[in-house]
């Protein structure tokens, strides 16, 4: 037998397991129908979907005259002695509930003839019932009813009225009508639907506590590069300046060229832009736009916010030095205002090009 083969019988009999285990939970009701003639010769009927099937009993439908035990009612012992007239079968076992178990009530009318047994339940119990279990007593038709209904007709036989009994299949009913199935479910729903609304609440807030964090980064940005432009050199061109005669000068924001009266921004670097270009520009990225200089750096700007921070809370700094013993570069591991990767680029970037500059001047 192939594997696969093995893996399908397995699935076959888990699923099969399943369907008997949901079987169990499922039951059935019963069409109840009397008639009997009353004291005024008139024909009294009565139907009502009131019995449920027992879990061993034939989903059949039977009927025949209602017969009670003589004496006890609940129809215990090996050999109850029913109140029924011989020449009239079939027959009807009427019992309560009680004293001794379903499947020996059940048996007991069975081997006295009966068609079928309907057990009433409990004094006290009105009209409820439950799903009888009786796996000693299968093979013949039974039925639960409530104590209510199982009186009344109890009490007819015994002023000696012949009441006929009609059983019939009625409808399946499963867990999904149990009310503590429905509990469950509720339950289950009501946690399931927390714990999404908790979810949702919870990635909601993280969002918005990025943005607001987000926001406030680049609103100190901005104020940081406000202050840095307002320290940058801006002057007004004239007409016998380098940058008006020569055409190899060009704002590389705007791609032209200067014009006597315009007025420009001289950047740390040296590089020159249109005061109107640079200025949105630098508010944006904070650095040069041809050779990636960092003006807040350049002007010390950060290094006065970042000095302003650490008399609030000193943050760690991991120092790498080279071999030569100098620093290199302090990275600080918690930067509360920069958690901007491309702001620590941009500063180490500036760096390399710094250090490039000294090398090249010698
Ligand atoms: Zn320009
Ligand atoms: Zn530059």
């Amino acid at each position: 037998m192939g594997k696969k083969t093995q893996h399908c019988l397995l699935l076959l009999l888990y699923l099969s397991g399943l369907v008997h285990c949901s079987a169990a939970f499922v039951f059935w009701t019963a069409m109840v129908e009397i008639s009997y003639v009353n004291n005024n010769n008139e024909t009294v009927e009565k139907y009502c979907e009131c019995g449920v099937y027992g879990r061993n009993s034939p989903l059949e439908k039977v009927s025949g005259v209602v017969v009670v035990p003589k004496g006890d009612p609940k129809g215990c012992g090996p050999d109850p002695v029913y109140n029924r007239n011989f020449s009239s079968p079939p027959w009807i076992a009427l019992v309560k509930r009680g004293n001794c178990t379903f499947s020996e009530k059940i048996n007991a009318a069975k081997r006295q003839g009966a068609a079928g047994v309907v057990v009433y339940n409990e004094d006290g119990k009105g009209n409820t019932t439950t799903h009888m279990a009786h796996s000693d007593a299968a093979g013949i038709v039974a039925i639960m009813i409530g104590n209510t209904q199982g009186m009344e007709v109890v009490k007819l036989v015994k002023n000696g009225t012949d009441v006929n009994m009609a059983i019939e299949l009625g409808s399946p009913h499963g867990p999904w009508m149990d009310t503590y199935w429905l509990y469950f479910l509720s339950i289950a729903f009501f946690i399931v639907t927390a714990a999404s609304i908790a979810y949702f609440v919870f990635i909601s807030a993280n969002r918005l506590y990025n943005l607001n964090m987000h926001r406030r980064t680049e609103r100190k940005l901005k104020s940081e590069a406000k202050k840095a432009i307002g320290r940058l050199q801006v002057r007004t061109l004239k007409r016998d300046d380098e940058e008006t005669t020569s055409d190899s000068h060009m704002c590389a924001v705007c791609i032209e060229s200067y014009k006597a009266g315009e007025v420009v921004t001289v950047l740390t670097c040296d590089h020159i832009f249109h005061k109107a270009c640079i200025e949105p520009w630098l508010l944006e990225r904070r650095t040069c736009p041809m050779c990636k200089c960092d003006i807040l750096k350049a002007l010390g700007v950060e290094e006065e916010t970042k000095e302003s921070i650490s008399t609030d809370s000193p943050p760690d700094v991991t120092v790498i030095t080279v071999a030569g013993g100098d620093t290199l570069y302090e990275v600080p591991l918690t930067d509360p205002v920069s958690p901007d990767p491309e702001r620590h680029q941009h500063r180490y970037d500036n760096r390399a090009y710094e250090e490039d500059l000294e090398a090249t001047r010698g």
